[in-house]
């Protein structure tokens, strides 16, 4: 069953006819992601002041958004993606005590 808020931005996405090929919806991703970390480096003054750090919920949403919108133009249930990331990081904790895949290192 696919994740409801992805069938809400694929919803979207027809209702627009905003749908373009995977390698854009990467790109706008990766520009989304990029304002996020704009933002935390203006607002922690490039890390001379961490505890001003703000990550704004729009922007967040923005990032979310085409996260999904990228999920749905290549066929992947992010659900079930998301399902499979979180069993992974159980597996490793289970087995070097972090999540991280240098953890046995
Ligand atoms: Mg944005």
């Amino acid at each position: 069953m696919t994740d409801e808020q992805q069938q809400r931005v694929a919803a979207f996405l027809d209702a627009h006819e905003l749908h373009a090929p995977p390698a854009y919806r990467l790109l706008d991703l990766a520009a989304e992601v990029g304002e996020l970390a704009a933002d935390a480096a203006k607002s922690s003054e490039y890390g001379a002041s961490p505890d001003k750090l703000d990550v704004k919920r729009d922007e967040l949403g923005d990032a979310l958004f085409c996260l999904y919108a990228l999920a749905d133009e290549l066929d992947v249930d992010a659900a079930a993606a998301l399902d499979e990331s979180v069993a992974k990081y159980e597996a490793r904790i289970d087995d070097a005590g972090a999540p991280g895949s240098d953890a046995k290192e």
